[in-house]
Formats: structure tokens, sequence, C-alpha cells
């Protein structure tokens, strides 16, 4: 048993049975957070006691999204603390040892109905109707002395909680507020099943006790299940952690975010190309907010400003469009080594050979393009155009910037920037000024033509930038490639 000596200890307790949903992520995030804000411990804990629907790759990959995301336990697979096991498969024989306390008070008992009475009982509830349907409590009164001698002879059995059958059970929730049950709708549930390993709901609330947890975020969904819980906890004798159920997030139709109607897991998010910082800080505000208007946030500051006081109880909506702005600021963040290696990666994969490129001249190509990027993969195909010619022009640029008086524009253009001997953002600037003064025309009438001539598409970092970081012999080579095609 883990003492918390009155610090928090919260958990992650996921079922290794399908990809990390986002809503799942949120819960890992806020237990992060609570715990780091608090001075206290976040354990993860492997709740795989459904053996039908384990999955090794389910469990690979969710070990990888939680520290992909940053989220890094204190205690659990691969740090062991001192409460574990912390795969829940593998302390059967706590479950058992915990169950016995229970046989022995009469808290619980054993039921050798079948599969098939169990199916009539159901079908005979629903045909007539009846208020409460479930399990009709045909096992409850069997005695112990007679329940062990039909195991002893072989029979199969599950073993199951004695819920009360009047009066209610209620408990607090931080965000739910003071919630009642009555017990006499409440199923006497299983808590071992037939095949010996725990039910959710018993290997939950014992390992929440002898690990210690002080508080329990789990998503909305779960809050059925918390009368059953408080019950286990009273049958015990044991005091109930802090309960703290966090809204649903909801897809933008109001609908539940589901694979089905797009990207809804951790991985679906990475694979499109955003950043762990920008999930982790886009899924906190989704239902919780820092108490000013800061959107942007650093893993960092988001755990000085948590508390679970402003976790928001209404449900919350998933916007994309929010994400993929937000993503933009964190690319901006981002340092510009990181996003260098990446570009680098990228353009190699487009088949552009950068590895005699200069840093100075790929760190000078990042900080341009870093500002316009709204995913890190985008970084590279921005920056093509720095490396080599463009072989076409967009169409519809071609249609606004080639058009008539553009030949003559540009050629004017090109003169001006041939006869620079320094080729610098500031001495291009004041060519393109200087130019406009002497001409009449506006500086932005005389970019659009050379711009496209000179990197394919209509729209970029600063042009003077760009004409300093591709170089004098190129942009005018470029030009007198592109002039025929003027009017
Ligand atoms: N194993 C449950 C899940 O998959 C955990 C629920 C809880 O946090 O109690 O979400």
């Amino acid at each position: 048993m883990s003492e918390n000596n009155g610090k928090v200890r919260v958990r992650f307790a996921p079922s290794p049975t399908g990809y990390l949903h986002v809503g799942g992520a949120r819960t890992a995030i806020y237990n992060y957070f609570f715990a780091k804000a608090m001075g206290g411990t976040f354990y993860l804990r492997i709740e795989d006691t459904d053996r039908k629907r384990y999955n090794e790759t389910a469990l690979h990959d969710l070990l990888r999204d939680l520290k992909w995301l940053g989220l890094q336990w204190d205690e659990g697979p691969g740090c062991e603390g001192d409460c574990g096991p912390y795969f829940q498969s593998d302390r059967l024989e706590i479950y058992h040892r915990e169950i016995k306390k229970l046989l022995d008070s009469g808290d619980a008992y054993y039921c050798f109905c079948t599969e098939e009475r169990l199916q009539e009982v159901r079908a005979e509830q629903e045909k007539s109707h009846v208020p409460v349907t479930g399990y009709d409590r045909h096992c409850r009164n069997i005695s112990r002395e007679e329940a062990e001698a039909r195991i002893a002879a072989g029979e199969k059995y599950v073993i199951r909680l004695k819920v009360p059958e009047t009066g209610v059970t209620e408990f607090d929730d931080m965000i739910r507020g003071h919630i009642e049950y009555q017990n006499e709708l409440l199923d006497d549930l299983v808590l071992i099943k037939r095949d010996g390993y725990p039910t959710y709901h018993f290997a939950s609330v014992v390992d929440d006790h002898l690990m210690g947890t002080t508080h329990v975020l789990r998503g909305d969904e779960w809050i059925s299940s918390t009368p059953k819980h408080e019950l286990l906890y009273k049958a015990f004798g044991w005091k109930p952690p802090v309960w703290c159920h966090l809204p649903v997030i909801l897809d933008k139709n109001g609908g539940k975010l589901s694979k089905r109607k797009g990207a809804a897991s951790v991985g679906d998010f990475r694979d499109l190309g955003y950043l762990p910082e920008t999930l982790v800080n886009y899924l906190a505000l989704l239902g919780w907010n820092p108490g000013d208007d800061r959107e942007v946030m650093t893993l960092k500051e988001m755990i000085d400003a948590f508390t679970l006081e402003r976790i928001n109880p209404k449900s919350a909506m998933f916007d994309e469009k929010k994400l993929q702005w937000m993503n933009g600021q964190h690319i901006h963040m981002c340092d510009d080594t990181f996003l260098a290696g990446i570009m680098k990666e990228g353009l190699t994969g487009l088949g552009i050979d950068v590895s005699a490129e200069p840093e100075a001249r790929i760190a000078e190509i990042v900080k341009l393009l870093k500002p316009r990027a709204h995913f890190v993969q985008d970084l590279a195909q921005m920056a093509t155009y720095f490396f080599r010619a463009p072989t076409e022009y967009d169409e519809k640029g071609k249609a606004k910037h080639f058009g008539t008086g553009s030949k003559q524009i540009a050629t004017e253009v090109r003169e001006g920037l041939a006869a620079l001997t320094d080729f610098t953002t500031p001495v291009i600037e004041k060519m393109f000024y200087d130019l406009a003064a002497a001409t009449g025309r506006k500086v932005g009438d005389m970019v659009g033509a050379v711009r496209l001539a000179v990197s394919g598409v209509t729209a970029g970092p600063g042009l003077w930038e760009l004409f300093e970081v591709v170089g004098k012999e190129e942009v005018l080579r470029r030009i007198d490639v592109a002039l025929p095609l003027m009017g």
C-alpha cells in the first residue's frame, strides 16, 4: 500500500484495447498537470483485465503516444515505484486476497448462474417491462458452505457485490456537485469474473486504494460507475478518493468525436503534422482556462496556472481550425534547429539534396518560413524554390501577374537589381522604392510578377528577404526565364 502522506497521487488508467482518443489524452493531461501543479505523483496503470479485448499493439502505441505528448509518468510501466505492479493482469493475487475480505464480511457472494439463465432472466424482464432490469439476485442467499461445496465439485462461478436493496448512495463530484443514486436501481455487480480476472469496477477500486490515489480525474462516461465504486469503498471500510468527472469533448456538430468521422486519436493528429506541444495546449484548453485570456501556452505555463476549480462543467467542442491555428503559433515558438532538421529531412524526401548547404542559409530559410507554416511538414514544401528554380508557375498567379505591362515592369526591376552590388534586404528594398519614385508606380504593383518568376507561387515571405536568400545571380536568371511568358 502506498502512503500518500497528504500528497496528491493521481493516475491515468487506460485499457489497452484501442487507440488513444483525444478525450483520453485530455484526461491524462489534466492528471499530469494536477500532479505537477501540486508537487504530487502521476502514475500510469494499465487496466488489462479484459483479456478478450486486450491488444498488444494498442499497449505499445499508448505508451508511445503518452511519451510523445510529453506526459512522462512518475510510476508505471518502465518506472517501477512502491505500489506496483502497474499492470492489473500482474495483480491477480492482490484481487483474490481482497475479495476474500468481502466474502468473509458477507458483502460479496458467489453466483453460479449460467449465461443461459441470465439471458432468460433478461428476456423475461424485457417481456414484462419491469422498471428495474438486471440480475435477479438468485444466488444472493446461498450459504458459504454450500457455495464452497459447489466450487469444490467443479461448478463455475462469479463473485458479486451484495448491493443494499434500499437507501441511497451519494457522493460529491468536484465538477458535477452532489450526486445521489437509489440503491434499488443498482445491480449486484460482478467483481470477479468466471475466468478469475477481476472486473474493471473491482480492480479499479482496489488499486485506487492500494496505490494511494487521492483524486480520480476521469471522463464523464464513468460517472454511472461511481456509485458502485462508492459502495465498494464502503464495504471495505476505505475512504474514497475525491471524484472529478471531466466533461466530454464533442465534434463540431455536437456528436461524439470519432474516427468514423475523421481524426480522433493522438496518432491521427501526429500523422497530420501537429506538434505535441499544440495538442497538449489545445486539449488542455478544451474545458479548462488559465484564469486569463492566454491561449498559446507552454507546458510550464499551463502547469503553473492549473487548478481543478477552473475546469468547465460544460462539454467542449473540438474545433480543428483552431487547432491548426494553434499549431502555427507553436511552430513559431519552436527552436529553429529543430525545425531545420525537419525541413532538411523533408527536402531530402522531395529529392532535393541539401547536405552541402551552409547551415546559416538553412537557418535563414527557416526563419523566413516558420511564421507561415501551419504544419512542420509544410516547411520543406514551402522551401523548394530556395534550392531549385520553379519549373511551373501558379496558374491563377500567371493570369494575375503575367498580364499586359508585366514584362515592362519586370524588366525595370531586373535592371535595378542587376545594378546592385550589395544584394541584401535593405538595399533591395531601397531599390524598389527608388524605382517606384522614378517611375510613378506603386511598389505593390511591382512585386507580383517578379515574385512569381522567382518562386513560382504568389505568396511567401517578404520579397526582399526572399531575393537575398535566393541570391542575385539566380534571381536575375529566373526573371530572364519568365520574361517571355509575360505580356
Ligand atoms: N480503464 C478505464 C478506461 O479505459 C479507466 C476508467 C477510470 O479512470 O476509472 O478509461
